[in-house]
């Protein structure tokens, strides 16, 4: 890897401590240890939509270039608008993309289509709409008209010299829209990180293979897959990887060979057959959490080798929590330099919420805005962390702080929709 992703060990906590963590805590202790990817590539424009900004964009020009009309109609300076009405000659008429070479003065106007220069000596656009011809070459106009009205000044949306996109910033279609209009036709982004992921189970099958009793499909590497893509990153699928040491060995270690992430599920609880924190052990630097929260207790983060490695729980619910709430604010820093702050609303549950004080829960629900603009929010059902129709069927995580007892109907609760997590 040409990047190093992460500093030196110091700024992260005591590795090989058990203890319970709160989310929060186990977040900042993440975050901490990341170094953002600072190495850049050079695209065109299109091909950087959704990708990380790797310079701050100076205009080399004003935006609009020239102070132009923003309506059809007629130029003229403000000073010949009328108490009452007024006759105005009509000297000629400029197109957008053409120059008007006279100068218009007093009694006189200019035929102006939107986005054509103001001609010199006008300041003013009457809207055709609001102009009465009454002769061949006179037109009318009434009062009530402002100065300065239906023109767009040269720099109003952006002035030369300004930094109109900054470096870090995703970039959206007004962006690529932006950087248009100031000719650029290529631009340094950031390079994206490389994120390697697999399973771990004997008795994951992949897609296309035969089931044999007690064994089931992977589909953690999918709700991965899905998730990872969503982030921007580049990913490289390692496949499922039995509960067998050596094995689970050579693909951590190829896997960080490739990566700057490595992204583990299964095998991270107590079981016979979990071995991701011995062997992040034997192989890297290990530090593992029981964080307060449900879905999703258990995580292993740390080192291995120049990557930074999160061994993720196996059920497939706390896979897709674990990662929208540690993995994802992790790869926003790699990426941009920067940290988000989640995109939280609050909404009126419309339920009882059953929980004890102890632990942060990731409740699936259904949100919706009710007619007089609030929103409302439905825990459902089905909560266990594999029942991964949760996280299709909802809509949205409840949020609910390790302090809280459990939500009468009608209290109000913050809530997460999934839409916002990338
Ligand atoms: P583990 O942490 O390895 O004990 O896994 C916990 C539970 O999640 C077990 O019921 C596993 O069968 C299930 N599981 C683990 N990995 C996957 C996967 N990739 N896809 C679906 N289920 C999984
Ligand atoms: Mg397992």
């Amino acid at each position: 890897m040409n990047q190093k992703v992460f500093n030196t060990l110091t700024s992260c906590a005591d590795p090989e401590s058990p203890e319970t963590l709160s989310v929060t805590e186990a977040r900042e202790r993440i975050l901490k240890c990341i170094s953002p990817i600072e190495a850049t590539e050079r695209l065109a424009i299109r091909d950087g939509l959704g990708r990380v900004l790797g310079e701050d964009i100076v205009s080399p020009m004003d935006v609009p270039g020239h102070t132009n009309s923003a309506m059809d109609g007629f130029a003229l300076s403000a000073a010949d608008l009328p108490e009452d009405y007024v006759n105005l000659k009509v000297i000629g008429t400029i197109y957008a993309g053409d120059s008007f070479q006279g100068v218009c003065r007093s009694g006189e106007c200019v035929r102006i289509m939107t986005g054509a220069p103001m001609p010199a000596g006008t300041d003013t656009v009457i809207m055709q709409e609001q102009t009465m011809a009454v002769e061949s070459d006179h037109i009318r106009i009434g009062n009530g008209h402002r100065a300065g009205q239906n023109v767009r000044q040269a720099g109003e949306d952006i002035a030369k010299g300004s930094v109109v996109l900054e470096a870090g910033r995703r970039l959206l279609p007004a962006d690529l829209g932006i950087l248009a209009s100031l000719g650029f036709g290529e631009i340094n982004v950031r390079q994206r990180p490389k994120v390697a992921f697999f399973s771990t189970g004997d008795e994951l099958r992949s897609v296309g293979e035969p089931l044999l009793p007690g064994e089931l499909y992977d589909s953690n590497r999918y709700t991965l897959y899905g998730m990872l893509i969503r982030a921007g990153v580049e990913i490289l699928d390692l496949g499922v990887i039995k509960d067998d040491p050596d094995a689970l060995r050579q693909a951590f270690t190829q896997a960080a060979s490739v990566s700057d992430v490595v992204l583990s599920s299964g095998g991270v609880s107590v079981g016979e057959a979990d071995y991701t924190k011995s062997i992040l052990q034997s192989l890297g630097k290990m530090q593992f959490w029981k964080i307060a929260m449900k879905p999703g207790r258990p995580l292993t983060f740390g080192h291995l080798h120049d990557a930074l490695f999160f061994g993720l729980p196996g059920n497939p619910v706390a896979v897709m929590v674990t990662f929208y709430q540690f993995v994802l604010p992790a790869l926003h820093v790699l990426s941009t330099g920067k940290r988000y702050e989640p995109f939280t609303l609050r909404a009126r549950s419309e339920n009882i919420i059953r929980k004890r004080s102890g632990r942060f829960e990731f409740v699936r629900g259904t949100m919706q805005q009710t007619p007089d603009g609030d929103y409302s929010v439905v825990s459902l059902g089905r909560q266990g962390s594999g029942i991964l129709t949760s996280m299709s069927h909802g809509n949205c995580f409840i949020l609910l702080e390790a302090s809280c007892d459990g939500v009468e109907p009608g209290e109000y609760v913050t809530i997460q929709p999934f839409i916002s997590l990338v």
